[in-house]
């Protein structure tokens, strides 16, 4: 066994590291196979019929070759051709799947040589990403591809699947938008789709049995999960139906963001990578795997050949499955290197990528904090943007104190990180950054750094967590502070980001770690945005709202340093205003979380007024002459000169 130390010698370094392509190199007339494995003694190549069955039909033995690597050129057209390596250690001999397989058969158990070619929908030649000009102009809503559509209420006909995703024109029996429909109507740009990388915990061989995991518990990076298939057992369905559901959202003008999980994989001592080349592509602490993921292990992002595979992952998922962004999962256990070719990669491949993650671990990791990409370390990455957990706690409370309330559940003294991500997370003269929740600095150097939400697949939905903060609570009054928690969502600098069905009070029973409940707590009830359709039309307005003012997405610290001023207001009440530019004249924002009505004033002017405590509109609900107005409890107004 090769302690890991050896593997960062100069030596090892110069003598193993493999800079060109590896996996099933496929070509019509012939399929070249390679694979890193430089401690072992022999790798063998076992090519199977099938993805499963015990149908080996023949095992042929591999050429050590340059830095490390062993491979094996078989003549013909392998399209279809199932495969593993058999690696010859020392003492042992273990046979595994490719780390770099681009297909694989059910469960991702075995490997498989693919013609990616044969895997296009028809239109995907044309096919191409969602571009804006500037990450702050998209408006990111999560999604997991089960919960979209398995209820009964969606009337989706690919219930769980890739496919139903794009299910055209589907509606609740009283006739309110499901699915895409609902999606488009809503006018977000982006979604965000929980993990569609191959993950461990779903059995893709029992289809009937009804199965449900969030998917953060990576198996085969570069092939799309067996589960959401059609069929799982063959391993060109669920690409071709992957690159459907894609091209289905493009067509729609919604652009792809993949949440990928390179910071840990589902198995730790046996895992395809540690069986292939025993801890290398993990930290470790002596004998055992260090787990800042909390999962078990942490991958080694600094370790050439591990950083080789993220950065060719990434590259390969933009260009042939045309993927629009990128979050990373747990992304502060990613050494800060790693994420800058991810960025320089990426961005050669489409320049408009949008790129974010979570800036901070599940524990603790053996790499030093100043070298991985923590949330406070942004700025060393500028193209790359992080989770603004400061103001996601200062709106609606701390995550993992359920009881706990902040600025829009009635308690006192948040109004400083709600500011925080009105300004988009950068140095702003009037935001004091000492007093967060969670930093003690402005982190982000550009808007386009920061993702501002208050609600995401983990912890409680908002929803969820304001009937905790205030279970005494009307329904009416819990309502106000949704709308209120989104407004600053959607009006604040930065990248907005929802979870699906929050924009009709979405509901989890009360579950914040949901990741492998049952559907019954997973899915989205259409019927619930049937019974609050006001709540969503009036998310549908902010939406609108925010695409209509560019004011809302300004693009530098500085346009923002000067364009956005805040008010002097009471406390539990945040105000500021937004000078206006070409296209429209200054904005006026107060957002009340007191549970009594305050008196606000504007000067004298002709303003519309674009959103009250009921409704949102872009062109104005009314017209208002300036002066004191009356600002409901728990409730946003916005003014424009008109
Ligand atoms: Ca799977």
């Amino acid at each position: 066994m090769h302690k890991s130390a050896q593997f960062d010698t100069p030596s090892f370094m110069a003598n193993h590291t493999y800079d060109g392509q590896l996996g099933a190199l496929y070509t019509t007339d012939q399929t070249t196979f390679r694979v890193w494995a430089p401690t072992a003694k022999a790798v063998s190549l076992n090519l199977y019929k099938t993805g499963h069955g015990n149908d080996l039909i023949e095992q042929l033995p591999m050429t050590a070759s340059d830095k490390g690597t062993f491979s094996l050129t078989v003549n013909g057209d392998q399209n279809g051709r199932y495969y593993t390596y058999l690696i010859h250690h020392e003492k042992h001999q273990v046979e595994t799947y490719d780390p770099y397989a681009k297909a694989a058969g059910v469960n991702g158990d075995r490997s498989m040589v693919i013609d990616l070619s044969m895997t296009n929908p028809v239109g995907w030649d044309n096919d191409t990403y969602v571009s804006l000009e500037n990450p702050v102009d998209a408006i990111v809503y999560e999604t997991h591809i089960r919960d979209l559509s398995i209820h009964t209420s969606s009337n989706i006909k690919a219930k769980g699947k890739y496919l139903g995703v794009v299910e055209p024109n589907t509606q609740t029996q009283n006739g309110i938008p499901t699915g895409l429909s609902h999606l488009k109507s809503l006018g977000i740009t982006h979604v965000q789709i929980l993990p569609m990388f191959d993950y461990n915990s779903v059995d893709e061989s029992n289809p009937l049995i009804p199965q449900f995991n969030w998917g953060y518990d990576p198996k085969n990076y570069n092939v799309p999960e067996g589960s959401y298939a059609t069929d799982p057992f063959c391993g060109e369905t669920r690409i071709k139906e992957l690159k459907t559901m894609i091209k289905g959202l493009h067509d729609e003008g919604l652009g792809v963001i993949m949440d990928v999980v390179y910071n840990h994989t589902a198995h730790s001592e046996d895992s395809n990578f540690n069986l292939i080349v025993p801890n290398y592509y993990y930290r470790m602490k002596g004998k055992h795997f260090s787990d800042a993921s909390a999962c078990g292990n942490e991958t080694a992002s600094e370790r050439t050949m591990m950083r080789k595979f993220i950065v060719d992952s990434v590259k390969y998922w933009a260009n042939e499955y045309h993927i629009d962004g990128f979050r990373f999962d747990l992304m502060g256990i990613h050494d800060v290197e790693t994420m800058r070719q991810v960025e320089r990669e990426v961005k050669a491949i489409n320049p408009n990528a949008i790129l974010y993650g979570e800036g901070w671990t599940g524990g603790d990791s053996t790499l030093d904090e100043s070298k991985r990409l923590m949330k406070k370390n942004i700025s060393e990455v500028p193209g790359i943007g992080a989770f603004n957990d400061d103001f996601r706690d200062a709106v609606k409370g701390h995550v993992f104190e359920p009881e706990a309330p902040a600025f829009v559940n009635g308690a006192i003294g948040f109004e400083n990180g709600v500011k925080f991500g009105i300004v988009g997370g950068v140095p702003h003269p009037q935001v004091d950054a000492a007093t967060l929740p969670y930093s003690d600095l402005a982190w982000a150097l550009s808007p386009s750094q920061t993702v501002n939400y208050v609600e995401a697949h983990d912890n409680l939905t908002l929803w969820d967590k304001l009937k905790m903060t205030n279970p005494r609570a009307h329904e009416s009054t819990l309502i106000s502070m949704v709308k209120l928690s989104n407004a600053l969502v959607l009006t604040s600098q930065g990248i907005p980001f929802m979870q699906l069905g929050m924009d009709f009070l979405r509901t989890k029973q009360g579950e914040h770690n949901s990741y492998n409940l049952p559907d019954a707590i997973n899915q989205i009830d259409w019927s619930r945005k049937e019974q609050y359709v006001d709540v969503f039309e009036y998310h549908q307005g902010l939406v609108q709202l925010r695409k209509t003012y560019s004011c809302f997405r300004l693009k530098t610290k500085e346009e923002i340093t000067s364009r956005l001023r805040f008010l002097k207001m009471p406390s539990q009440s945040v105000g500021y205003t937004l000078d206006g530019d070409d296209s429209h004249g200054k904005m006026y924002l107060f957002f009340n979380a007191k549970s009594r009505t305050i008196t606000c004033k504007t000067p004298e002017g002709n303003y519309l007024l674009l959103a009250n405590e009921t409704a949102v509109c872009a062109t104005g609900l009314m017209a208002f002459k300036g002066g004191s107005f009356k600002l409901p409890p728990h409730s946003a107004y916005i003014f424009v000169e008109a």
